[in-house]
């Protein structure tokens, strides 16, 4: 008659416990391929923005999210962004701050336009289907260093806020809004695209053309 051990019973325990080991192992490698796969996908064009001349950021005041997340269509309030999810109060205040000043530009300045129509693209509509987001702590770690202020994967209807957004004053910021709009429109940078210009000539270029 066999007898039922504890060691069968550890046994069974064992192989039980390997299998769940497994499949955390397997969930681990997922969300580790999932990251990285996020962290090669925004390396195409991280926006080192103002790279000289930005002021420190109040901490202390920036780490409240605000819930004032609002959205707005094209066709409804043209002159306030569309945010996705929660911004700090200090981002969301030079957002709503910048980005009519950089819609009302972009409208008075045909030569601004006009960087948007060579890429192909309407820069008033390009704005209007930006969609900001607050940089997480990781996204911030890797791409808000060196003085960036702002990021964008090229094409992407999405523009990620870096912390010292907040700190830029409201033309600084409006020339980043749409700086970030020319990448969405399909311009490349400099490192990534060696043929490109850097981040400060394309802030030059926007402030000339745009009046700023
Ligand atoms: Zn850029």
């Amino acid at each position: 008659m066999k007898q039922t051990t504890g060691i069968d019973v550890h046994e069974n325990d064992r192989k039980s416990q390997c299998a769940a080991c497994r499949t955390a192992r397997a969930a681990r490698k997922t969300l580790r391929c999932t990251v990285a796969a996020i962290l090669w996908a925004l390396t195409v064009t991280a926006a080192p923005a103002f790279a000289g001349d930005v002021e420190s950021i109040d901490g202390r005041s920036s780490t409240q999210p605000t819930t004032m997340a609002e959205k707005a269509g094209y066709d409804e309030t043209f002159e306030v962004p569309r945010i996705s999810g929660a911004l700090y109060p200090k981002i969301h205040n030079k957002l709503q701050q910048a980005f009519p000043v950089a819609v009302d530009h972009l409208r008075n300045n045909p030569e601004c336009r006009d960087l948007f129509a060579e890429l192909g693209a309407d820069g008033l509509e390009k704005l209007s289907m930006t969609l900001y987001r607050q940089s997480t702590m990781m996204l911030e770690k890797r791409f808000c260093r060196g003085g960036a202020a702002a990021f964008t994967v090229i094409r992407s209807p999405q523009v990620m806020l870096c912390k010292r957004f907040a700190s830029l004053g409201t033309m600084q910021a409006a020339t980043l809004i749409i700086h970030e709009s020319l990448h969405y429109s399909g311009m490349s940078e400099w490192p990534k695209d060696p043929q490109g210009l850097e981040p400060r000539e394309i802030n030059n270029m926007v402030k000339k053309a745009c009046g700023f």
